[in-house]
Order: structure tokens, then C-alpha cells, then sequence
């Protein structure tokens, strides 16, 4: 078999026992003579695997009883339009803060429903950190209060989250969910696009506060209320069933792997090996990160020149290593090690990372 180096953005890598796992059971599902593509999301084959994936997802993340675990189409990016639809209410303003281009997409999104404003920001440091916990400014009475965990593209991730207080805060972690544990009670809203850290693209999914969702707007088109898909264990319509399927068997690969804290561990350890070519290169690669905020899942760096570059990203890719070119819109490189990244490939990615210094340093 031949398995890539992944260090796709997303999509990217998932666990090779879960394609093996659906491999298996594609054709014949658990003995009903179809793949679960095929079946009724009313029937209780389908049930029985949806309802699965809601309690694994709320075993791991130890979410409170209290939230809701929602699974919706229209990828992250609806998640920027569907928040303010139904928590930004007239005469209120809801925070951003400005930590890389998808938190600028979501702040951009929610201008168009109502008064919004930069609570934090660091695109004047070319997006290198996230602010500090304390540095947030807004008022008592805000709406809410939206971050992004992890920012895929420049690769910073917050390591100690704001308390907002009564205010509610809301985070699209769609690039770092379940890569770490997270105190879920500390947020009302958590979303994220699943094709990184959870499964397949079409599947989004949303874990929210009941107290939120009785406070949201009214007039909000039926798909795009929350509390629609809340009511309805999100089978109000035909879900994306073979997407929660998969996310169900992922769900399950990381239990087997010892659950969130011995992914996290696993997570650190790979995004050490790269960031340990960084450091002791001498300044032959150079993090974009500044060091405290420096994520586990997307480990951005440049080199010399863009010549440079070029090279090494031919190199690696001669060498097999895969999805190493930063995102389009700031170039330079960039290495995303999500949870189904082994650390093999990591190990691999780091001396690769040596002997091209050695040979054109
Ligand atoms: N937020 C973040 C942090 C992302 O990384 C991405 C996708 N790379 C998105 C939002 C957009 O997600 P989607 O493509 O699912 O709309």
C-alpha cells in the first residue's frame, strides 16, 4: 500500500483504520444488505450510528448536558452567516477578534446583519500572534464574542482563552477541534467544519449552549435556525448521514487512541520534531509564528528566497511528502500534522527538513 506523507490543510489525512473500517463495510453494512449511503436516515441502522457519533463526541470533549451537538451543512464558512443571523440581535454589537483571514471572513459575514467591531487584532503584526487573553476590549452588554482557535493559514492557535464572562463567546475551532482538550463550558457557540480533524467535508458541526439558542433571533429562515436542528437531534431533514458515519468511526479511532489528552500529547510531540528543524536550523527556516503562539496543527515557515522555496517544496514532493505549499494567499510553507498525521510522517517531514538544509545551506 501506498500512503502519502498528508500535510493537507484540509481535507487532509484521515485515520487509515477508519478508510479501512468504511472499505469493509461499504458495501454491506453491518449485515442490512446496503451501504449506509443507501438506507433511510428515519430507519434505525442510520440511528443507531448518528446517535453513536453525537454521544462519542460528547464523551471526548466531556460536553456539559446543557449543550446541544448539532450536524449541519454549509461547511464553516455558513457557520460566519448562521451566527449573527440568530445571536446578533438589532441595536446590540457583536466582537471579533482578528486573528488571521477566516476570522476576517466570519467579522466581514456578520457586517452584513448587523453592527460589529474588532474586540482584538493582530493583522498589524501580519497576523504572527494571537492577542493575549486580557487584551480584549468591548462592552458589557455585546452581543457576543467570536474567535477562531486555530488559524489554519498563518498558524497560530490560542493556548489560554479569554473569559469573557456573561458575554457569550463563540469560537469556530474548525482547524483544531479534539486535537486538544478544551473546557467547552467556557464557550457558548463552538463550530467547525469537519474535513480536518473530524472526517469528510459536509459535515459541520455545532455544540451550543441551550441558554444561547433561547435568546436567538426570530425570522430566521427554518434551515438556518439552530434551534431547528436542536429540536430534531439534527434530523429535521436528510442529514449528510455518510459524513456523520464517518465521523462517527473517527470519533471512535481517537477513543481507541486513549481519547483527547493522549492525542494532545501525540499532537505535541509531532509539531516538536518540525519546530525543532525550525529552531536549529539558524535561521535557515523561519517560523511565522511567534513562539507563544505558535499552533500544533499548522506549522507555517519560510525560507531564504521564493527560489528557495520552490526547491524545497519540489524536493518534497519528488520525496513525497504532500499539501507542503503555504495557502495561496501568503505563500512560503506550511505543514498541517492534524490528528490523523502519524508520527512517522512528522519524523520523516523534520529530516527531510535537515538534509535539505545540509545539501543547500
Ligand atoms: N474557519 C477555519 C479556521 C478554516 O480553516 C476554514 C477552512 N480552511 C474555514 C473556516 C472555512 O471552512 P469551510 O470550507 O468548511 O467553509
Amino acid at each position: 500500500m501506498n500512503r502519502a506523507y498528508n500535510f493537507n490543510a484540509g481535507p487532509s489525512a484521515l485515520p487509515l483504520p477508519v478508510l479501512q473500517k468504511a472499505q469493509a463495510e461499504l458495501v454491506d453494512f453491518r449485515g442490512t444488505g446496503m451501504s449506509i449511503m443507501e438506507m433511510s436516515h428515519r430507519g434505525k441502522d442510520y440511528e443507531a450510528v448518528h446517535n453513536e457519533a453525537v454521544s462519542l463526541l460528547r464523551e471526548l470533549m466531556a460536553i456539559p448536558a446543557d449543550y446541544d451537538i448539532l450536524f449541519l451543512q454549509g461547511g464553516a464558512s455558513l457557520q460566519f452567516a448562521m451566527v449573527p443571523m440568530n445571536f446578533l440581535p438589532s441595536g446590540r454589537k457583536a466582537g471579533y477578534i482578528l486573528t488571521g483571514s477566516w476570522a476576517e471572513k466570519a467579522y466581514a459575514e456578520a457586517k452584513q446583519f448587523g453592527e460589529v467591531f474588532e474586540a482584538a487584532g493582530t493583522k498589524s503584526e501580519n497576523y504572527r500572534r494571537v492577542p493575549a487573553a486580557g487584551d480584549l476590549s468591548y462592552a458589557p452588554d455585546s452581543a457576543y464574542i467570536h474567535l477562531t482557535s486555530n488559524n489554519t493559514i498563518f498558524g497560530t492557535e490560542w493556548h489560554a482563552f479569554p473569559d469573557t464572562g456573561a458575554v457569550p463567546l463563540i469560537a469556530d475551532m474548525s482547524s483544531d477541534i479534539l486535537a486538544r482538550p478544551v473546557e467547552v463550558s467556557k464557550f457558548a457557540l463552538i463550530y467547525a467544519g469537519a474535513q480536518k480533524n473530524l472526517g469528510p467535508a459536509g459535515v459541520t458541526v455545532a455544540i451550543v449552549r441551550r441558554g444561547l439558542l433561547e435568546q436567538a433571533n426570530a425570522g430566521v429562515p427554518t434551515m438556518l435556525r439552530y434551534a431547528t436542528h436542536a429540536k430534531d437531534n439534527s434530523l429535521y431533514n436528510t442529514p449528510p448521514t455518510f459524513g456523520i458515519y464517518l465521523v462517527g468511526l473517527v470519533l471512535a479511532w481517537i477513543k481507541e487512541q486513549g481519547g483527547v489528552d493522549a492525542i494532545h500529547k501525540r499532537n505535541k510531540d509531532k509539531a516538536g520534531l518540525i519546530y525543532d528543524a525550525i529552531d536549529k536550523s539558524g535561521g535557515f527556516y523561519r517560523g511565522h509564528a511567534q513562539q507563544d503562539s505558535r499552533s500544533l496543527m499548522n506549522i507555517t515557515f519560510r525560507l531564504g528566497s521564493e527560489d528557495l522555496e520552490k526547491k524545497f517544496l519540489d524536493e518534497a514532493k519528488k520525496a513525497g511528502f504532500v499539501g507542503l505549499a503555504g495557502h495561496r494567499s501568503v505563500g512560503g510553507c506550511r505543514a498541517s500534522a492534524y490528528n490523523a498525521v502519524p508520527v512517522e510522517a512528522c519524523r520523516a517531514l523534520a529530516q527531510f527538513m535537515i538534509d535539505f538544509q545540509k545539501s543547500n545551506g
